[in-house]
């Protein structure tokens, strides 16, 4: 199963939502060794985790994970070669995202809006334009216990975030379905990072708090994974306790189902700021973690 984990709105507990997730599915597969644990349908399966909020990916400080693999990234970006250029224009003409102008005997590149799509290149009819790499951030592969564990980083001063999240997921998604859990963990928000993260997803998990400001950005974050991409959505509400019942209404309103409920809790908080993750802080949210992918696997395919 691949799960995109996401929040329309920073800091609702999203990430502390995909570690606890892992880690409690990583542990009963361990220990279930094959067979099916009482009361969860999990028999052995591994457990991925993708840290995609590349602007600033932050589970491995929870997760600490050891890494095996370290690769620069990015994206292939047009260069003219003048001896057979004819200065046509017909590269400017087919650049969606004005990456690239010609004017008079000049044709000019501009790299931080260039989205490497290819499409100057395939287009030129002379054969004067071809592709060099330019860096824009890492990925690292390692893992953490039983948990494979992968990030990207974009470059401080990069704005392509999206070619780092794709190229991530190409390293460790599997490509044919498989018993494998794979938990994304998206950026905040709905822009391009967080729509690249959930594609080819099974399910997308929002993260929220109840107040007015985590329904106004629940709102958005379920119109693009369910109305946009179709995918099909549930809801964690974290520090119920907070807020008003918005959410809870909006939810039923919308048939969105609520999966998990986490209270305000000052110990959450307190394992949180030493870093440590709620299922080992609060060996009882283990099972409940074990209930929230139970009902994600229901969810899923109803
Ligand atoms: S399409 Fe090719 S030949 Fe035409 S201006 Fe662009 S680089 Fe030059
Ligand atoms: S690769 Fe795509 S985005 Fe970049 S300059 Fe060429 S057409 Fe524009």
């Amino acid at each position: 199963m691949i799960i995109t984990i996401a929040s329309g709105k920073g800091g609702t507990g999203k990430t502390t939502v995909a570690i606890n997730l892992a880690l409690a599915v990583a542990s009963a597969s361990e220990s279930a060794s094959g067979q099916p644990q009482e009361g969860t349908g999990l028999s052995h399966k591994g457990v991925i985790f993708l840290d995609c909020d590349v602007e600033e990916p932050n589970a491995g400080l929870f997760l600490k994970p050891t890494f095996t693999q370290r690769e620069e990234v990015g994206i292939l970006i047009p260069e003219v070669d003048f001896d057979k250029c004819t200065y046509c224009g017909r590269c400017a003409e087919v650049c969606q995202y004005h990456a690239i102008a010609v004017v008079g005997k000049k044709v000019l590149i501009f790299p931080e809006l260039c989205h490497g799509c290819g499409s100057c290149t395939l287009n030129c009819p002379e054969g004067a334009i071809h592709e060099v790499l330019k860096t824009t951030g890492t990925i690292e592969i390692g893992a953490s216990g039983p948990i494979t564990f992968g990030q990207g980083t974009l470059n401080v001063g990069e704005a392509m975030s999206p070619p780092i999240i794709r190229q991530l997921k190409q390293r460790l998604v599997p490509s044919e379905p498989s018993e494998q859990l794979v938990i994304i963990d998206a950026s905040p928000g709905t822009a391009c990072p967080v729509v690249e993260a959930m594609q080819g997803s099974e399910f997308v998990l929002m993260v929220t708090e109840p107040t007015p400001f985590g329904l106004h950005d629940l709102r958005l974050a379920v119109q693009v994974a369910r109305d946009e991409l179709g995918l099909p959505v549930g809801v964690v509400i974290n520090r119920v306790g907070v807020g008003d019942r918005g959410v809870e209404d909006y939810c039923a309103a919308e048939d969105v189902p609520i999966l998990m409920r986490i209270p305000l809790d000052r110990r959450i908080a307190v394992a949180y700021s030493e870093g440590i993750p709620m299922v080992e802080a609060l060996p009882e949210y283990r099972e409940r973690f074990l209930s929230l992918y139970d009902r994600l696997e229901e969810a899923r395919v109803s």
